[in-house]
């Protein structure tokens, strides 16, 4: 049996059993977004610094903090306990005096949404579901087909049009039923909605399924666990539905409730600056449901008629910003990422596509760790928050590193630059050596 108690709801509190809904019945499937709830008090007898010592070196060690019954739980496996890796030159150019990238670009499938399908796929399989379908920017559902595919159910995908090539490859290759949307994310995720009432599918989407974010979480347990005896005071992370960040919140305050860790760290949440409505609800306090669960361009004319075109040209230009995943400007899980920001006393920054690209060109070139946009994105919003003065040059802060640059190789052109192009002769590369010793490509500078 797992250690769940009961699931409460986010928006107004209300308890809810276990297994009977996966949203409030009271606040509905658009508000009423569960959080579940454990007995932390048993966790705490079996999950000690030493028991851990000696578990699996994946995401399954946590099994006290997971939603599943032990028959349901793989005892090992390939997903998590991602290196935290040390950044000392990329701390230095961020004006900083210590970074760590927690690499999860080094999950199977390329990111840190394995951490959510893993846990998706064996619920969908305690429940005696054999297909699961999810809508995603491209991760979530790359980590879905795959972790589908490791445990053999179907698949279901709903993607939208602004897709990377690679990453629709990918979900190809693991063998899933790809539906790609003409329309926006928002679109795709709508008809995934009903696809899985009109099939009776298991639904993935993180934002409505609340045991999803127990998969995200672990993120949170790993950085508690690997900064036991060495915290930092920040953890910067990317958000677009936001509920990864609220995992790793989540995880980070049950590994103190459990007492493996004593203390506690802010977050700092990054968004793009065109497509930022998490943060704006952050600032301006508009936490009114029906405000952000409107459309782009409906919340523009609630201001004015011009910023409402505006909003109607990008919601049909379906793409406000580089880094693809993050693009989300219909969030569905934004009161759990504000909560979190603010029980963490952090607070959201917004970063340009500029300095994303310079982000993902950093951080390749000052630690070897290939991030994609929306993982950079939280580079980014280091020098911004650095910038800003939201923290000073003595702070220590780790960088949640979402997904590798390995997927979308057309985005990372975009912002690395171009090879020297030359004939097979020394001495062009003799004069393009004497000319810039250390520099590197061209392009960058
Ligand atoms: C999904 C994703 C995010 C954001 O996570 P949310 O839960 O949507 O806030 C950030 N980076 C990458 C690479 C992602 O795939």
């Amino acid at each position: 049996m797992s250690l769940i108690t009961k699931l409460t709801c986010v928006e107004c509190g209300e308890i809810v059993a276990v297994g009977d809904a996966f949203t409030c019945p009271r606040c509905g499937p658009n508000a009423g977004i569960l959080d579940v709830q454990y007995d932390l008090d048993r966790a705490a007898d079996t999950l000690t610094r030493k028991s851990l010592a000696r578990r699996t070196r994946s995401h399954w060690r946590y099994r006290e903090l997971l939603p599943l019954d032990d028959e349901f739980r793989p005892t090992d496996g390939t997903v998590g306990w991602t290196p935290l890796i040390d950044a000392p030159r990329l701390a230095k150019a961020l004006d900083i005096a210590r970074l760590r990238l927690k690499d999860d670009g080094r999950n199977p499938s390329g990111s840190f949404k394995d951490r959510a399908s893993s846990v998706g796929v064996a619920h969908a399989r305690q429940l005696g579901f054999t297909q699961i379908a999810c809508a995603s920017t491209g991760n979530a559902a790359g980590s879905l087909a795959h972790c589908a595919a490791a445990a053999g159910l179907q698949a279901n995908i709903f993607v939208s049009e602004i897709i990377p090539e690679g990453k629709l490859a990918q979900l190809l290759a693991y063998g899933a039923r790809v539906f790609k949307v003409r329309g926006t994310y928002a679109d795709a995720y709508e008809l995934c909605t009903r696809a899985c009432e009109h099939f009776g599918w298991y639904n993935r989407n993180c934002a409505i399924n609340p045991y999803l974010v127990e998969g995200k979480k672990t993120g949170g347990l790993e950085i508690a666990e690997q900064c036991a005896d060495d915290p930092p005071d920040w953890v910067a992370c990317s958000v677009g539905d936001g509920c990864s960040i609220a995992g790793v919140h989540k995880g980070l305050m049950q590994m103190k409730a459990v007492g493996i860790i004593v203390w506690q760290t802010r977050l700092l949440g990054v968004q793009a600056a065109d497509v930022a409505p998490i943060a704006h609800a952050f600032e301006t306090g508009a936490l009114e449901a029906g405000y952000i669960t409107k459309r782009a361009s409906e919340r523009a004319a609630d201001f004015s008629p011009r910023g409402a075109a505006r909003a109607e040209a990008r919601d049909s230009s379906n793409r406000d910003t580089y880094a693809d995943s993050i693009n989300v400007p219909v969030p569905r899980n934004w009161r759990k990422a504000v909560n979190a920001v603010k029980k963490s006393e952090g607070t959201f920054v917004t970063v340009t596509d500029e300095q994303i690209k310079q982000a993902v060109r950093d951080t390749g070139r000052l630690t070897g760790v290939f991030a994609e946009p929306a993982a950079a994105a939280a580079v980014a919003g280091i020098a911004e928050a650095r910038r800003q003065g939201r923290f000073d040059s003595q702070a220590s802060v780790v960088a949640l590193i979402t997904g590798t640059g390995m997927k979308d190789i057309s985005g990372a052109l975009q912002a690395v630059g171009q090879p020297h192009e030359i004939p097979p002769d020394l001495d062009h590369v003799v004069r393009i050596v004497e000319s810039q010793p250390e520099s590197t490509p061209s392009g960058q500078d």
